[in-house]
């Protein structure tokens, strides 16, 4: 196997480079805080997941909400990827991204009439529906304009993903999918809907995976319904989701190497190569079209967070280096407990490590990116990159504390363009109003 990069962000000299840029350059015309992401480094881990799932008539539909740029959803459609989405407004950013959505899948628990309206207009492949009231709403809706609509249940496996419990999925008391005992009872509702075409079936456990033996358990769980519906209702694909784990610790650390294999086995996450390894056995007798859908592992370490020093604050026995990025801009460390690690832009290996909270200038406690961290000693206009970020980062960004969005860099080879905006003060407050009564 050829060897191959994790990502493509490493140091040359003592600057932190993504694939040829010098990202430093990157702040310098952009400031910060801003989302760095290389085309490189997703396209790499696109073409090994096709590779590992080499066996099997198997189709990626990228899980936009882990990254939603249209450039980026570009990217992915140049690539041959179909999508995964789960609102109107995902919907909206393929067309905007100059793509149509007949290869992309609708996911997601509450769609509104309005939603499945518009899909069923621009000819979505299939609604992956949750609930048989959706169910009876697609078939309404459908009707309505004429067409047929087509579908694939998803049903809750009730397997235990072993992550973080707010990115798991797949048990029976999450608010996801049907239980695997009334799927055979949903399917044969809907087909007896004049308006539905039953096309697959669906799965999708969590999020941030490190283990391979929940998907193996989910997969044999549903093997035999997705036997049945094949016969019952010649269904064309079996949809495994997504929710691949990616590497946190020591991202940079192994840049240049194969991060994955360089692994200790009972520490090694999970690989592309392993990944199909196990699943392929238990996919390839059904015969069937496989969709898989993730999200996290084609752009997670793909992306960095550039972010200013602006204070290097001495506290009562704590260090506390004060950012100019905050919960706002990534809110996976407040909300999920998630490590980052985090590098300085410039190398300085003669300087002093401290120890440090990393922590950026929103009113919460909360707002922490790193406790007790060791870090070369950085002061006030220096930068950092906080590593593996290009997941579930910038499209969880919000305004709080009045701050504006960040903005995203795309680079590819030695060539980096904007793809959004810093935000400004006007755009923020722009759907703002004082009204008559107040004034
Ligand atoms: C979020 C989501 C995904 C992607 O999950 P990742 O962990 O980012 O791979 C896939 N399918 C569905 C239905 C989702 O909701």
């Amino acid at each position: 196997m050829a060897l191959f990069s994790m990502h493509h962000f490493a140091y040359a000299g003592p600057n932190l480079h993504c694939e040829s840029v010098d990202l430093a350059a990157v702040v310098q015309l952009y400031g910060t805080p801003t989302y760095v992401y290389s085309a490189a480094t997703m396209a790499g881990h696109y073409n090994r997941l096709v590779s590992g799932l080499g066996g099997l008539d198997a189709h990626i539909c990228y899980a936009i909400k882990a990254n939603s740029n249209i450039a980026v959803l570009r990217h992915f459609a140049n690539l041959g990827a179909g999508f995964d989405l789960v609102s109107g407004g995902e919907l909206r950013r393929v067309l905007a991204a100059g793509v149509d959505v007949t290869r992309s899948v609708f996911a997601g628990v509450g769609k509104s009439e309005a939603e499945i309206r518009l899909a069923l207009e621009t000819r979505i492949h299939a609604f992956h529906v949750e609930s048989e009231p959706e169910l009876i709403r697609i078939n309404h809706v459908a009707g309505k304009l004429g067409v047929k609509a087509p579908i694939a249940f998803r049903v809750n496996p009730d397997v235990d993903a072993g992550t973080h419990a707010k990115i798991t999925t797949g048990k029976a008391a999450n608010k996801f999918g049907i239980p695997l005992d009334k799927a055979g009872a949903a399917y044969a509702a809907a087909a007896k809907c004049p308006n539905i075409a039953i096309r697959g079936v669906q799965m999708h456990i969590g999020s941030q995976l490190t283990s391979i033996a929940p998907f193996v358990e989910a997969v044999k769980k549903l093997a035999p319904l997705a036997a049945t519906l094949k016969q019952r209702h010649n269904i064309e694909y079996f949809s495994i989701g997504g929710g691949i784990g990616i590497v946190y610790k020591d991202a940079l650390a192994s840049g240049p190497r194969d991060w994955w294999t360089s692994q200790p086995e009972d520490t090694r996450p999970i690989t592309p190569e392993t990944y199909g390894a196990a699943l392929a056995p238990l996919l390839k007798p059904l015969g069937l079209k496989i969709l898989i859908e993730p999200g996290r592992f084609l752009v997670g370490n793909a992306g960095v967070l550039l972010s200013q020093v602006e204070y290097l604050k001495r506290g009562q026995g704590k260090n506390f280096l004060v950012l100019d990025a905050a919960m706002n801009d990534l809110v996976r460390p407040a909300m999920y407990d998630s490590f980052h690690q985090i590098v300085p832009l410039r190398r300085d290996t003669t300087r002093p490590a401290i120890t440090a909270d990393i922590v950026g200038p929103v009113c919460e406690t909360g707002d922490c990116f790193a406790r007790d961290r060791d870090i070369q000693q950085l002061s006030e206009g220096e930068h950092v990159a906080i590593m593996s970020a290009g997941a579930y980062g910038c499209t969880m960004a919000s305004r709080y504390n009045s701050r504006c969005l960040p903005a995203e860099v795309l680079v590819h080879g030695a060539a980096f363009d904007l793809i959004k905006t810093r935000e400004n003060f006007a755009s923020q407050i722009a759907g703002e109003n004082i009204p008559a009564f107040l004034k």
